[in-house]
This record gives structure tokens, C-alpha cells and sequence, in this order.
């Protein structure tokens, strides 16, 4: 089995494969001044088990696709939903986010926490634009160094980990670059990364070692985790998640 077959049964139970919280969903939707009474096609991609996919199916009306490698995953969202009261629907699609079975100019809004690093920030948001309508919006939450003077050990670490990590500048610059509009962003608090992600994911690590413990890839996936809990609880000062809200002119 592969890395990432390995951390999507990892994560399958948990609520949130990446940090994130209702409120700042909620905020994140405030800032793109959605218009509660009008219908949105919208997609979410790299939706995960739907945390935000719920969070949006009872907050706005029309359409939201949500997009994930994994059927896995997908399958828990339609799960997760069916005991809810929603006031959109929800299309799961399997299908990868960098080839997007979507025609041009259609989407109202695209939203994606916690997942556009998988094909890297530029090259997604720059992709991922031609999918809006004029006036179309974006909702992208991305991690991303909180100051320019950070420790040494922690520039290495993450610059390893993902080379594309940036200031809220850097980033904000690259979403202007690629011609959006930048409407607003916001740094997400701890509890969104330790009650919200980590605190579960380490709860689920002692299960998926007791099924995939006989595989070398298993250990280092939690032996990756470790150290990044441990990074970010000694260096949470240096960096977040960042959510950025931008339009298509
Ligand atoms: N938005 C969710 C999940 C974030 S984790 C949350 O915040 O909880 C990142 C997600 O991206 C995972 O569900 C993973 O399966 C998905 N993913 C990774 N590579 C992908 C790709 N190429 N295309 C679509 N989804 C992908």
C-alpha cells in the first residue's frame, strides 16, 4: 500500500483530516459576502470526510460538488450527511483536483481547506480559476508562516516538508498575481489544530498500527506526526493556517 492510501486509512474516522473549525468556515464565508438567498454552484475540493462540506450544505443554498481522491472519504461524507438537515446538496466526486471534471466559467465558488498543497498553491489557484464565473469566489485555507524571522530548525523542517510555505503576503501576493481580487484573510486559532486535528489524530494512531503496524510506511506516517505535533506546539507562534478569500473580477 502506498503513503497516501496508508494516511487516508489513518484519517478515515476522524472528523477533520486537516486543522479547521465550523467558526472559521463560517468566517471564511463571511468575508466572501455570500448572499444567503441566492443559489451557489460550488466545489469543494479535497472535501476529506466533510467537515466543511457539512458546514456549507447548512449555510448556503444550490449545489456543492464535493471532490476527493478518495471513495473512502467520499463515503463518509454521504454518511456524515444523511443525518443532517441541509439546505444545499452535496455530489460526491472522486477525481483528482488537478484535473477537474468541470467545463470552464461555471463555478460560483471554490472552496478547499487544508488540501491545495497537494498540487501546490500557485499551480492550483491559478488551475482552479478558470472554473469561476466572472465575479466567481475562492475560499482556500493553506499553511502558512505567521512572520518573516522564524528559528532556523523550524525553516528547515518545513521547507522539507513543503517548499511552497509562505508569509500571508507571499501568499496573498500569488493569488493577485494570478489576477484575483483579494477580499480578506485570517490566521486560524490553536484550538483549530490541536482540539480539532491533532488531539484525534493521535487518538487514532495506536488503531491504525494495530492494522498496518506490519508495514515500515505505517511507523513513519506517526513518526512524521510526532514530530510535527511536537514542531507545532513548540514553534504554534511561527506559523497557522491561512484563509484566504479572494474573487474573480
Ligand atoms: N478539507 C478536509 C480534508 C483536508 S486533507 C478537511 O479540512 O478536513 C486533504 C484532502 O485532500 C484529503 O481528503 C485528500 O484525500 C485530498 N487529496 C489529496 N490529493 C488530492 C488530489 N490530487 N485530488 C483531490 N483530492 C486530494
Amino acid at each position: 500500500m502506498d503513503e497516501m492510501e496508508l494516511m487516508m486509512h489513518l484519517h478515515l474516522n476522524n472528523e477533520r483530516q486537516g486543522p479547521g473549525s465550523e467558526a472559521t468556515t463560517l468566517l471564511a464565508l463571511q468575508l466572501a459576502q455570500i448572499d444567503r438567498n441566492r443559489s451557489y454552484k460550488i466545489a469543494d475540493i479535497g472535501c476529506g470526510t466533510g467537515a466543511q462540506t457539512l458546514t456549507l450544505a447548512q449555510s448556503l443554498q444550490g449545489e456543492i460538488l464535493a471532490v476527493d481522491l478518495f471513495p473512502e472519504f467520499l463515503t463518509k461524507l454521504e454518511e456524515r450527511l444523511q443525518s443532517q438537515t441541509l439546505t444545499a446538496s452535496v455530489t460526491p466526486i472522486c477525481a483528482s483536483m488537478d484535473q477537474l471534471p468541470f467545463k470552464a466559467g461555471t463555478l460560483d465558488l471554490i472552496w478547499s481547506e487544508g488540501a491545495v498543497y497537494n498540487m501546490g498553491f500557485q499551480k492550483g489557484v491559478t488551475y482552479w480559476k478558470d472554473f469561476l464565473k466572472s465575479g466567481g469566489l475562492l475560499a482556500v485555507s493553506e499553511i502558512s508562516w505567521t512572520t518573516s524571522q522564524r528559528p532556523q530548525e523550524l525553516e528547515e523542517f518545513w521547507n522539507g516538508e513543503y517548499p511552497e510555505m509562505d508569509t500571508a503576503s507571499g501568499k496573498i501576493k500569488v493569488l493577485e498575481d494570478a489576477g484575483y481580487k483579494v477580499l480578506g484573510h485570517f490566521m486560524l486559532p490553536e484550538n483549530c489544530w490541536m482540539e480539532n486535528y491533532y488531539e484525534p489524530l493521535l487518538k487514532s494512531h495506536p488503531r491504525f498500527l494495530e492494522e498496518f503496524g506490519n508495514c515500515d510506511k505505517a511507523h513513519k506516517i506517526v513518526a512524521t506526526d510526532l514530530q510535527e505535533v511536537e514542531f507545532y506546539q513548540k514553534y504554534k507562534d511561527y506559523y497557522s493556517y491561512g484563509f484566504y478569500i479572494a474573487q474573480k473580477p
